[in-house]
């Protein structure tokens, strides 16, 4: 992003940029993790309140805060945002870095969380809608379901929405660019533990052995089938054993071999085929090595569905704010996963994705920071989408 742009966005946007950008930095120096959120909580909905909206709820979800912005009749939006960091170990020499070892916004959350503030500030302020706006700042995003946490809590019942929209940042995309497109754009996400059973002895003594390595060996590379060889090549899934686990001494075959991993697919219904294909390979690997196998398959979160008209609004939203945004072609889908999509089970709407820079480390990972050039695009385009939905 260049300052000529930046100097387009909305006037309430932009006089508080000095302040999104200490504010991010704050949250990025002080991470919390999943449902300990309590510091960052607080400051949301102390912030909420001095922007004057017009109701803070706090403690949904745990940790989760929302805040209600009424302005006359009409429709209800949610603009949803995560609050939660990573158990990984910062590598920078940033003054903003985190303060705390082993904990860190690897994912852009600090950023995410800022950036609906941003847009808290402009509605409360400007308030150009007929309806109401709910703020969701939601806990726990990173594996533990604090989207489900809130929606479990009755978050929908006390503040009924009738679209939810969200987005996340993304390295790898050109700075300050939207991809928006209606289907499917996140994957959902299963995981698996195969257990081995042998008969473990003397290395030297094979035959008198059921050797469980042998057999997870094997079974890792007829796994590599599943997707390769029974799925339709237009459906995008991923399965990596990820983990394996066998044996102490090298002199001697192990009694049992633990295997773990991860599926990950864009398609609703292929979790339970992938499933099915990957029992079948386990019965006939135990079979062929004379061990026994078991297959623990755990269900996870689901993909992230956007709906049609809704993904159509947060479009046309971005296409208006050409003077800060850019809008990609389509929102090509990413095999990773997000909680918004109980979100979208629960309620139409749509995640977007909003480009962090083809230079941004990757989310995840040690030298991770996210982009403050995104805070005013963000920000300016979560309002939009509040505004587009409740156009008067
Ligand atoms: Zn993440
Ligand atoms: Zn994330």
């Amino acid at each position: 992003m260049n300052d000529r742009k930046s100097t387009v966005l909305p006037t309430e946007i932009r006089e508080l940029l000095p302040e999104l950008i200490a504010w991010r930095r704050d949250f990025h120096s002080r991470p919390e993790m999943g449902y300990e959120e309590h510091r960052t909580a607080g400051l949301v909905a102390q912030r909420l309140r001095a922007f004057g909206v017009d109701e803070v709820a706090e403690g949904i979800g745990r940790t989760g805060v929302v805040g209600i912005i009424r302005n006359g009749g009409g429709p209800t939006v949610g603009l949803r945002a995560d609050m939660d960091a990573l158990p990984i170990t910062e590598v920078s020499g940033r003054p903003h870095r985190s303060a705390i070892d082993g904990m860190m916004h690897a994912c852009g959350h600090d950023g995410h969380t800022t950036m609906l503030l941003g847009a808290a500030y402009y509605l409360a302020r400007t308030r150009r809608f007929s309806g109401t706006v709910v703020l969701i700042f939601q806990p726990a995003e990173e594996g533990k379901a604090g989207a489900k946490a809130m929606l479990d809590e009755g978050l929908l019942d006390r503040f009924p929405c009738d679209a939810i929209y969200g987005l996340h940042n993304v390295p790898g995309l050109p700075a300050g660019q939207i991809a928006v497109s209606p289907g499917a754009v996140m994957a959902a996400i299963d995981s698996f533990e195969i257990r081995i059973t042998g008969k473990g002895g003397h290395a030297a003594l094979p035959h008198l052995n059921r050797d469980p390595v042998v057999a997870a060996a094997s079974l890792i590379m007829s796994a590599q089938s599943v997707v390769s060889r029974n799925r339709d090549p237009n459906h995008a899934a991923v399965l990596s054993v990820t983990r394996l686990v066998a044996g102490e001494a090298d002199n001697a075959t192990p009694d049992t071999a633990t295997l773990k991993g991860s599926v990950r697919f864009l398609e609703v219904g292929d979790g339970a085929q992938i499933e099915a294909d990957l029992a079948r390979i386990v019965r006939g690997t135990a079979e062929t090595f004379g061990v026994q196998a078991e297959l623990l398959y755990t269900v996870g979160r689901p993909q992230t569905v956007n709906h049609e008209r809704e993904a159509n609004v947060a479009r046309r939203a971005a296409e208006s704010l050409t003077s800060c945004v850019s809008v990609a072609a389509r929102q090509v889908p990413l095999l990773a996963s997000e909680d918004f999509s109980y979100f979208l089970q629960a309620r139409p709407g749509a995640f977007a994705f909003l480009g962090a820079g083809e230079k941004s480390p990757a989310l995840h990972t040690a030298h991770y920071d996210f982009n403050d050039d995104l805070l005013g695009p963000g920000a300016a385009f979560l309002s939009r989408v509040a505004e587009a939905e409740l156009s008067r």
